[in-house]
């Protein structure tokens, strides 16, 4: 089985309400079945060059989307590449809105993504706040969960598809009972908790897609008895 390479954007700006425990889920799940991880930081004035076979990006409030929206244009191009050659992507929140095309705020500048998901973020008047059950068509059991706390909206357009349908909560834009995006391997979500410890069938999912590898599965049993404990679980 070949190493999982995995590089986490920006860790020292994006990474709040405990998104870094996607990183570990991804790293643990990976080891606990023998497969060798190489872990690298992109952080700010670093420029990538190097392949990797999953690439993290956490959420975070606009100061630090500001910086790292600056910091992604460097790297636009070969991390372009990098989906096109089939990289996997997970963006939460901030970091899902900087996949896109870019992210207008309220007051300020335009900040400008990387275009990795043919999708926009609009700053909205309100925060949407709470627990979140959806249906994605990835996946078996096809439930996610996880908390959402944004205020941006989210649409998307062309091929870039939903991650999943809004059960309980309010998604990319409140409206359209969409939520999260995928568009090839690049995946973004709303979902803070952290995402994948809640979601372990999601999270394997992600490794088999990075590895290019069926995966034997693991005993998730206390996972997945949490996981069915959140689902639909609106407070
Ligand atoms: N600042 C963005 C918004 O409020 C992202 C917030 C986040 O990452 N939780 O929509």
């Amino acid at each position: 089985m070949k190493t999982l390479r995995i590089c986490h954007l920006y860790p020292k700006l994006l990474n709040i309400y405990g998104d870094g425990g996607n990183i570990i889920t991804i790293k643990k799940r990976a080891e606990w079945r023998g497969i060798n991880v190489q872990f690298d930081e992109l952080n700010s004035g670093e420029i990538l060059a190097t392949e990797h076979d999953f690439y993290f990006i956490g959420g975070g409030q606009d100061t630090q989307q500001i910086e790292v929206s600056c910091e992604l244009q460097k790297n636009k191009d070969f991390l372009t590449q990098e989906r096109d050659r089939g990289a996997v992507f997970l963006g939460i929140c901030g970091g899902y809105q900087l996949l896109g095309h870019y992210y207008q705020p309220h007051n300020g500048e335009k900040l400008l993504g990387i275009s990795l998901l043919d999708a926009y973020t609009l700053a909205g008047n309100n925060r949407f706040i709470g627990n979140v059950t959806e249906l994605t068509e990835f996946t078996e059991p096809k439930s996610l969960v996880g908390f959402e706390n944004h205020s941006g909206l989210t649409y998307l357009q062309g091929e870039t598809k939903p991650l999943g349908k809004i059960v309980v909560g309010y998604g990319n834009n409140g409206k359209d009972l969409t939520e999260g995006a995928r568009y090839k391997n690049v995946f973004g979500t709303y979902l803070h908790g952290s995402f994948l410890p809640k979601n372990p069938h999601f999270a394997d999912y992600l490794l088999e897609l990075a590895l290019d590898n069926k995966l034997e599965p693991l005993d998730d049993t206390i996972e997945m008895n949490t996981h069915k404990s959140l689902v639909t679980k609106a407070y």
